[in-house]
């Protein structure tokens, strides 16, 4: 039987109508010094060294940019170690012992209402370039490069979506934080000369249509942004499927929506532009999902940027029981990367750990049922993506644009036989990438 499938079951109710749990005084963090787009660095600071909040510590080296990197909390630099990244690969990073001063760099400062009316699309630029701010939803581009577009923006979008299954610290984050998203998404518009802006929800995110459309009435009355409700389907919160449901513009594969008028921010990062400018301060915090059926108190916690995993799941009393291995996925289920270990540390672009009950399953043969064919928004026939890997036939992973897939992870929730059809596809585009 064909499963056409865009709704998947989402599992939010474990976290989303608890209150965060603050958690941003740990013994230490660790700060990546490289990552996927990043995988150069140069470091400023040696063990011993005293730093400051905020404060400047070493450089990333990207394909094209390089990105400042900046201690989350004050105190003593300690050493350079291993840890899991949610990419799923260990990299270097840096432990900074905290003094438990919150003693600030003096490149942080406020900026008064008149000064920021006052500041360029190029000023703007230049602060989130030296923050260092990122895509914060995952995506992990540099948010500078965006907001520099030369296009004409008539509408800008704040992606409050979070379609994958598990996570709800953006629904914490808008719930708890209204006013710092929309004066992120102010500043956004400011810098682009764009009158118009909508910020996209699930449909079924009614208390969020609540809170930010009446903090836009009360304290935002000047600006034209609306509140809309997209569908429930997966992925929903995909930039592509926004801008189709939000606004009804279909952007081609390959082509930037700059281009179309529409430029797209994660709801994450638009309080990361609210902090640059109005404080001139990098990411050193986050909202953060721990949870799955393993953990005892699942819960949303604000945190340091670079604080231990491990540590969160001791606040949320543990495991429910003793296992002998865990499934432990960095990001959503859907989209995120598993491994076993638990020492992952939460970077900027970690959104969320889930750790559920190591349930081995075996995969069973393709029966071609088409489910996963059926259910592709990238509309891409994934069994013959798999069947070419199989093959190493690398033209007809090419023919059939493997490099296309947005790595959704539908075709494996669908598939019958429980195969994972993503991991074939993800090898395929590195293949022909
Ligand atoms: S092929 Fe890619 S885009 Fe299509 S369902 Fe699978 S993961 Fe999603
Ligand atoms: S890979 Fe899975 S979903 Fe796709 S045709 Fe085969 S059995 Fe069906």
């Amino acid at each position: 039987m064909i499963k056409k499938s865009r709704k998947v079951r989402d599992y939010k109710e474990l976290t989303k109508a608890l209150p965060t749990l603050r958690y941003l005084e740990p013994e230490a963090v660790y700060i990546h010094l490289h990552n996927a787009r990043c995988k150069t660095y140069d470091l400023f600071v040696k063990e011993g060294d005293k730093v400051t909040l905020g404060e400047i510590i070493g450089e990333r080296h990207g394909g094209f940019f390089e990105q400042p990197i900046h201690s989350t909390i004050s105190g003593t630099v300690g050493k350079v170690s291993k840890k899991l990244h949610r990419t799923g690969r260990k990299v270097d990073c840096i432990e900074i012992k905290n003094d438990f001063k919150e003693t600030f760099h003096e490149s942080v400062f406020d900026r008064t209402d008149n000064v920021i009316e006052s500041l360029t699309q190029d000023d703007m630029v230049q602060i989130l370039k030296e923050k260092s701010l990122v895509g914060l939803g995952g995506s992990g581009f540099p948010s500078y490069v965006k907001l520099a577009t030369k296009e004409k923006i008539d509408t800008v979008v704040i992606n409050a979506v979070e379609c994958e299954p598990y996570l709800s610290s953006d629904y914490r984050l808008i719930l708890e934080h209204p006013g710092r998203v929309i004066k992120g998404m102010k500043y956004i518009m400011q810098a682009l000369s764009c009158k118009k802006g909508i910020i996209a929800i699930k449909s079924e995110k009614d208390p969020l249509y609540q809170v930010l459309t009446q903090v836009i009435k009360g304290r935002f009355p000047d600006l034209d942004i609306e509140v809309k409700r997209l569908g429930n389907h997966y992925p929903q919160g995909w930039e592509i499927e926004v801008f189709k449901w939000a606004l009804g513009i279909d952007i081609p594969f390959g082509e930037l929506p700059m281009k179309y008028g529409v430029i797209g921010f994660n709801v994450s990062t638009a309080v990361g532009v609210f902090d640059a400018i109005k404080h001139n301060l990098p990411v050193t915090k986050r909202y953060f999902t721990l949870t799955g059926d393993a953990i005892k108190f699942p819960q949303n916690f604000r945190v340091k940027v670079g604080t231990s995993v491990k540590k969160l799941i001791e606040l949320s009393d543990g495991f429910k029981n003793e296992y002998d291995e865990v499934l432990v996925i960095m990001g959503g289920p859907m989209m995120g990367v598993s491994t076993v270990s638990c020492d992952v540390i939460v970077s900027k672009t970690t959104t969320s750990v889930i750790v559920l009950q190591n349930i081995d399953y075996e995969e069973e043969p393709c029966v071609r049922c088409g489910s996963c064919v059926y259910s592709c928004p990238a509309h891409l026939e994934p069994v013959q993506i798999m069947n070419a890997v199989k093959r190493n036939d690398k033209e007809v992973m090419k023919g059939l644009e493997a490099f296309r897939c947005i790595e959704c992870g539908l075709c494996t929730y669908v598939c019958t036989s429980k195969i994972h059809v993503t991991d074939y596809i993800r090898k395929a585009k590195r293949l022909i990438g």
